[in-house]
């Protein structure tokens, strides 16, 4: 542990994500060490009575700290420019936390409609069930933000782009409406990721990642994270909630997401780019009803998209003729591209959300978010954008096996 010479908040990005929080060992190992031990030696009890006491500053017990977990929240915190970091054991895990740890029965939370199940679960049934309020609110509509935040509220949660459709909300519009309010803004960030959008620097003031998707990008290992610059959120109401109730993360995760953060610039710009390749194309095929994509000029929000992200993000939705049997006849006619419902992998995955992931909303509340029998969701991998493209008209193209009258 050597003195530093740089003090990494003079870092730029890249910088931060290779060399970010790394804390070498006496071994003076190049990699930084996988730290796999739930527990921690003492050299009498009047250490370990300190410890516990809190008047020394070391690790005592991995559900409360870990080093190598303490690696992976210092580089994830430097490359999003907050103060404090909880890494967790899965995306919801962290999504819970936040909200759990600050909410009580009596409040009042205010939530965007269009959300991944899970987030929509805890603020339609969970969270109501301990006698908190849950409000959803057309998250693109203004006036329906400005409506519900009328009343005062304690939280309001948005994702933004929004699973699977790709919705854009603004996020410095909605914190000045949820601030006025009482309330904290949560914002799920996983599908913009750190590298292309960063929501506490347009007024939200906590941020949520399921590390699982492209932190980890290969498909490997969960995790989650929590974000924030404020500190009564993070050392009063998180700090408690998570030693005591344990959703830590695993360590040797905590490792691979790590490493993982190392290439995630590289890999989330190429995907990007990868993407919105693949949109442009599948936007100038006959037949595609419609591509949503938030770096499409044809998107509904491509200019708050524009000035809130740094490119449109390397998931893409887009409708199919024939509702569902047209969808699962496209995913049974692709090539490469795996079917899954995991996102943010360098592998591209395709998914049919209304039998997926959105499957348990019955079908009026995906009519309400607009997930359709036709929609289809593509999370764009590293493969050569070309590959990914001859999916589509080579010879095992779902076209050639029903779509000649539909497709170009
Ligand atoms: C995957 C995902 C989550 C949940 O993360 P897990 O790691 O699977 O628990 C939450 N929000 C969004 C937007 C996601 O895509």
């Amino acid at each position: 542990m050597g003195t530093k010479k740089n003090d990494p908040q003079n870092w730029r990005a890249a910088t931060r994500l290779v060399r970010g929080g790394t804390e070498r060992s006496h071994f003076d190992e190049t990699s930084e060490a996988l730290f796999m031990t739930s527990g921690y030696v003492y050299s009498s009890p009047e250490e370990a009575e300190q410890a516990f006491k809190g008047n020394k500053d070391r690790f005592v017990y991995s559900r409360y700290a870990n080093p190598t977990i303490a690696m992976f929240e210092k580089r994830l915190a430097l490359l999003e420019g907050a103060q404090y970091c909880n890494a967790t054991a899965s995306g919801m895990a962290a999504v819970f936390a936040a909200l759990a740890c600050m909410l009580k029965a009596g409040d009042r939370i205010v939530a965007s409609r269009a959300l991944f199940g899970s987030c929509h679960y805890i603020i339609t049934e969970l969270l109501p069930s301990y006698g908190i309020e849950g409000v959803l609110v057309d998250g693109t509509d203004l006036d329906q933000w400005g409506e519900a935040l009328s009343q005062p509220a304690n939280a309001v949660f948005i994702e933004t782009p929004s699973n699977p459709t790709l919705e854009i909300i603004d996020i410095q519009a909605v914190s000045d409406l949820a601030h006025e309010a009482g309330a904290r803004v949560v914002v799920d960030n996983v599908f913009a990721t750190p590298v292309l959008q960063s929501p506490l620097k347009l007024g939200a003031d906590i941020v949520t990642y399921s590390s699982t998707k492209h932190i980890d990008g290969q498909g490997r290992a969960m995790g989650g994270a929590i974000l924030s610059n404020d500190e009564e959120f993070a050392n009063e109401k998180l700090k408690p909630f998570l030693r005591n109730t344990g959703p830590s993360a695993s360590p040797f995760n905590a490792w691979l997401q790590l490493k993982g953060l190392e290439t995630l610039d590289l890999r989330v710009s190429k995907m990007s780019s990868n993407a919105l390749y693949v949109a442009q194309f599948l936007e100038g095929l006959n037949g595609i009803q419609r591509v949503i994509y938030p770096g499409l000029a044809s998107h509904p929000q491509f200019k708050l998209a524009a000035r809130q992200m740094k490119s449109g993000s390397t998931l893409i939705a887009f409708e199919v003729p024939g509702g569902r049997d047209g969808a699962f006849r496209f995913l049974n006619g692709v090539d490469i591209i795996d079917i899954s419902n995991n996102l943010g992998d360098s592998k591209s995955l395709i998914t049919h959300p209304a039998t997926t992931t959105h499957q348990r909303l019955g079908e009026e509340e995906r009519a309400r978010m607009g997930i359709s029998d036709g929609l289809i969701r593509l999370s764009v991998g590293l493969e050569d954008p070309d590959d990914l493209r001859k999916t589509w008209k080579g010879q095992y193209s779902p076209f050639n096996e029903w779509g000649k009258d539909h497709f170009q």
